[in-house]
């Protein structure tokens, strides 16, 4: 345990967060053990803060110990993401760049922008007025000649 729990602190943010959280938990008397509801395997909280790093000690604190949530181990969560992934993918298997108008499938979208929240990619992905891209390099043309006014007319001549 202790060797996942040293080797992902790689930030002073996250470390001083670490301390906060143990600190939570030394004043509290019913601190939760978690397994995988899934597997059984035993459940780290820092794991679980690291993974979830958007939130405050507390927070983090406060869903763990919430008797009506149930968490998932690292392995588990990612099957979980790949059914999920494969449900979205029956809404559209892929979009169109909004720049360029290349198709791009969902599981590169995904790898591309891996800090959104399976929920937030399906929000995306099933939008059409989301603007979605192929890269960084295509949103940056899209937002310079949208800026010039020039898309506009780019777009009724299609
Ligand atoms: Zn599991
Ligand atoms: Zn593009």
């Amino acid at each position: 345990m202790d060797i996942i729990f040293y080797r992902k602190i790689n930030n002073a943010q996250l470390w001083d967060k670490i301390q906060k959280l143990r600190e939570l938990i030394k004043s509290s008397k019913t601190f939760k053990k978690r397994v995988c509801w899934k597997c059984g395997k035993d459940l780290n909280i820092y794991d679980f803060l690291s993974d979830n790093v958007e939130y405050t000690p507390k927070a983090i604190f406060k869903l763990w110990q919430n008797p009506l949530l149930e968490f998932h181990c690292c392995e588990c969560f990612k099957l979980l993401k790949s059914h999920e992934l494969r449900a979205i993918e029956n809404i559209s298997k892929t979009r169109k760049c909004l720049y360029c108008g290349k198709e791009i499938d969902l599981y590169t979208y995904n790898k591309r922008n891996n800090y959104l929240k399976i929920y937030e990619l399906k929000e995306i992905w099933q939008d059409p007025k989301a603007e979605i891209f192929c890269d960084s390099l295509c949103r940056k043309k899209y937002n310079r000649e949208a800026s010039r006014g020039v898309l506009n007319l780019k777009f009724k001549n299609r």
